[in-house]
């Protein structure tokens, strides 16, 4: 039997009741009627409830919930980091907020400053020439990179068949290289876990289109033959597409285009201060090399005579739009405030205590698991859980939801694929010493419930507001409401 923890809104709801009353004369200049014209004629059945029967509402829903400003939220590959509360200040400041995407182009220049002022941001912490801020997440800035990439060969007049990615990628690679029309050619990762470089060589032909590579990959390793890699490709008239999901590891160390990366995206809700997760808007915006930008998608910032900022539609080569209006704005707004803020030194400080932080927890728990890997780790780690799954039948999923009993969240787990009983942790460099070593005693005591009561594993979790659910059955069967 399942026990609704709190109703909805629908179900609080009583006919009449109201929070605060338009019509009293405390708002002189608020219409108390929407203008006829403006009416849509539809029977709206909205939940009548008092202020604090909201508030209440919410603020229950909001503690039944784990989020990161309860704690630590390690989930490999989404870097679910503070985001620093100013910014989220200066994305509401009214200027920003209350414009519209059709207001004349006079009327908007700060913001237009600011797009403009972020890409050559971006561009210059990643190496490259040009940048496009449209794309909505790093999957559809995949999308777009590959899009131009075709129109790239295609105007060379081959336009190629085939998108190389390696078996250690992220699972939104394979689908945008899909997407886009071309065939997705898998590379083995050698047993340490990095791109296998011959197998790659025998893969390389007239028919390959690009390579799509993760740097650091996605169990956390640096691919330190990126040199012959991208020479590889490029010798066989390849481009380089590098996922850039992971560029919190490289911020002020490492910049993509210097090592010959053609396009990579970003996103902009894992490295620069958007909040992650919860479906709200992110963005992954694409940068390129002067030889893709041509194929950028339009509309792009361009000053005219009279130096004004204005989008230009006038691009020929151009993919075309890829998404409503000019991207989602006040994430672009966060971004940029995070970088200005940071700086140079900043960002390479957000990279190091990224990678510190990882080191040391992989240290700190790395003798309960197995490591994925021998090499050292970068912003994340990688560890399988297979022997303990031998020795106490325990699997890493259970591990994950005893967590949650501690008041701490689970790792990434089952991902990457190519590790059994994976379990994926990224600190990130916003946790603090106290925070990561209590995390592994966590973990240890979480290891020895696991040896001594695997029942008790198997059965969590046992104290958070729902219990275990079915999470097949919950992706197959969408009934968000009992
Ligand atoms: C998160 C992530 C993506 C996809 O980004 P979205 O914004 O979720 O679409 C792609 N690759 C890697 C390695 C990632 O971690």
């Amino acid at each position: 039997m399942t026990r609704p923890f709190e109703p909805t809104i629908f179900e609080l709801s009583r006919p009449g009741r109201r929070g605060l009353e338009m019509d009293d004369g405390a708002f002189p200049d608020v219409p108390k009627e929407i203008p006829t014209a403006l009416q849509r004629h539809l029977d709206l059945e909205l939940p009548e409830v008092s202020e604090p029967e909201v508030i209440r509402h919410f603020v229950r829903l909001s503690r039944a919930n784990y989020h990161l400003d309860l704690g630590i939220y390690p989930l490999g590959s989404c870097t679910m980091k503070h985001n620093p509360r100013v910014n989220e200040h200066l994305a509401r400041l009214p200027g920003f907020l209350a414009i519209h995407p059709l207001q004349p182009e006079e009327t908007v220049q700060g913001a237009l400053k600011l797009m403009k002022a972020l890409e050559e941001a971006l561009t210059a912490i990643t190496g490259m020439d040009a940048a496009t801020l449209q794309p909505a997440a790093g999957a559809q800035g995949e999308l777009t990179a590959l899009l131009m990439i075709r129109a790239y060969h295609t105007a060379q007049g081959n336009p190629r068949k085939i998108v190389l990615v390696p078996d250690s990628a992220h699972g939104t690679n394979p689908a945008s290289t899909t997407l886009a029309g071309y065939e997705s050619v898998s590379i083995p990762s050698t047993p340490e876990g990095l791109v296998d470089l011959a197998a790659l060589k025998e893969r390389l032909s007239e028919d390959v289109a690009a390579l799509m590579i993760t740097n650091p990959n996605t169990l956390g390793l640096f691919e330190v033959q990126i040199r012959e890699i991208v020479e590889a490709v490029h010798q066989a008239g390849g481009l380089v597409y590098m996922d850039g999901a992971n560029l919190n590891a490289l911020l002020g160390y490492v910049r993509p285009g210097d090592v010959g990366v053609d396009a990579m995206h970003i996103n902009l809700h894992k490295t620069f201060s958007t909040p992650h997760g919860g479906g709200g808007p992110g963005a992954g915006p694409v940068v390129v090399k002067a030889h893709l930008e041509p194929f950028l998608p339009v509309p792009r910032i361009v000053e005219d005579e009279d130096g004004i900022l204005r989008f230009s539609f006038d691009a020929p080569q151009s993919i075309g739009k890829v998404l409503g209006f000019w991207g989602h704005f006040l994430v672009m707004v966060r971004a940029y405030a995070y970088v200005r803020r940071l700086g140079p030194e900043g960002l390479r400080e957000v990279a190091e205590n990224a990678v510190l932080n990882a080191n040391y927890l992989f240290h700190l728990v790395k003798n309960l698991f197995e490591p994925a890997s021998p090499l050292p780790p970068m912003h994340e780690f990688v560890v399988s859980l297979a022997r303990l799954k031998k020795e106490t039948g325990v699997r890493a999923i259970d591990v994950a939801k005893r967590l949650l009993d501690y008041g701490v969240y689970a790792p990434t787990v089952y991902f990457p694929l190519i590790v059994p009983e994976a379990f994926m942790v990224e600190p990130t460099e916003t946790e603090t010493r106290e925070t990561l070593e209590r995390y592994a005693d966590v973990l240890k005591k979480v290891v020895q419930e696991a040896r001594e009561q695997p029942e008790l594993l198997k059965e969590a979790p046992h104290t958070t507001p729902v219990r275990r659910l079915n999470e097949a059955k919950a992706s197959r069967e969408l009934v968000v409401r009992e």
